[in-house]
């Protein structure tokens, strides 16, 4: 076979192998680190990472979890979230927020999203007022922040509490504040795919409440407030471990580097698409926006989609269903309408964008949507 012969290799939407290449070293002592250690739960590698962490989010406290779901349910319950409440999120965020909102036994309040950034419209917050929420979990989707300033303003003003969802957004800034510093408390996931990735389930909140974060380190391990005594109720089995928290202290070191090749890859993929049928999301790639997601909006969506795949670029549509339309969950909703959020969900598509991406395959993707028309 000649060269010109050979396969053109596809194109992951991620590659988790090229991405860990350059930590690979690193990571493989961690583990062997933790094997040494002999210590596998809530250990010395647990307890540093969560100071490594809290510090990058310019946070008093960091408290590791299983995953970002149960930090999303476990903030719920520390803020005392329960049936008879309602809390406000959006519908298009992959239907995290439901999940964590209906586990304890509240109600969600969907916000239409801005039909430009797909983010939370404030003003769609300020017409749920009347409803009395108790709390809103905030998505910053795709990585990059949404409105938190108006968002907090509005939260104050109403006894609401914010909680952010930046399981995207590790890292992403404005005016000198992390995600997950504008709330009560920021929830974040390390499942493998995300801009701050483990090699299995993990997941972390921040806060600068003390009372909060001690309810957390209590919830996190089945209520207890010293061993075998329970003192909070709702409490549960959700640690982060070890071996994961030690990857992550490695994994951390290369995160803004690795935000930063993501923000270029944006900006490359933004010049480049202007005027095509697939249109970018407006304003990207600036510091609040660390590309967890280079989503494109398309009319013919799934004709784009097949067109990638057939030579050999992978595409991903977060998300198809938004959650009031969800089979398991549109029953207890039957009137919601979300015009802007449903005609998102059909035309997203979000294009190969992880700091392991070369300069020839990030061109390889611009030519082949550009040939989609
Ligand atoms: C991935 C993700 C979650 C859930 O995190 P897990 O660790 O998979 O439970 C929550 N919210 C958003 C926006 C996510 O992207």
């Amino acid at each position: 076979m000649s060269p010109a012969d050979a396969p053109i290799p596809p194109i992951r939407c991620y590659d988790a192998a090229r991405v860990l290449a350059p930590q690979r070293a690193g990571i493989e002592a961690a583990i062997a680190d933790v094997l040494d250690s002999g210590r596998f739960i809530l250990g010395a590698a647990v307890e540093r990472f969560e100071c490594e962490f809290a510090d990058h989010c310019g946070r008093a406290h960091a408290i590791g979890v299983a995953s970002g779901s149960d930090a999303l349910e476990l903030a719920l319950r520390a803020l005392d979230v329960g049936p008879g409440d309602s809390v406000v999120t959006v519908a298009n965020a992959g239907g995290y927020a439901t999940h964590a909102i209906r586990a304890c036994g509240a109600r969600p309040l969907y916000a239409e999203v801005d039909p430009a950034t797909l983010l939370l419209d404030p003003v769609a917050l300020a017409l749920l007022l009347t409803q009395r929420p108790r709390a809103l979990v905030l998505t910053h989707l795709y990585g990059r922040l949404a409105d938190v300033g108006t968002v907090a303003t509005i939260c104050a003003a109403h006894g609401i509490a914010l909680v952010e969802d930046c399981a995207q957004a590790h890292g992403a800034r404005r005016g000198g504040r992390h995600a997950g510093s504008f709330g009560a408390l920021g929830c974040f996931s390390f499942y493998p795919t995300k801009n701050l990735g483990a090699l299995g389930d993990g997941g972390a909140l921040v806060t600068n409440d003390a009372a909060l974060a001690a309810r957390l380190r209590a919830l996190r391990q089945y209520g207890w407030i010293g061993k075998y005594r329970v003192e909070v109720g709702g409490g549960r089995n959700s640690r982060l471990d070890e071996l994961q928290a030690a990857i992550l202290s490695v994994r951390l070191r290369s995160l803004d580097a690795d935000n930063a090749k993501r923000r270029a890859i944006i900006r490359a993929y933004d010049d480049a698409l202007a005027g095509c049928k697939a249109r970018p999301l407006p304003g990207r790639g600036g510091e609040d926006d660390v590309g967890h997601q280079y989503v494109v909006r398309c009319a013919d969506r799934n004709a784009l989609r097949a067109h990638l795949a057939g030579v050999g670029i992978d595409s991903e549509v977060h998300y198809p269903v938004p959650d009031h339309l969800q089979p398991a969950w549109r029953m207890s909703l039957p009137q919601m309408q979300l015009p802007y959020t449903e005609r998102a969900c059909a035309e997203v598509l979000s294009l190969p964008c992880h700091p392991a991406l070369t300069d020839v395959e990030v061109r390889r993707v611009i030519a082949a949507v550009r040939a989609h028309g």
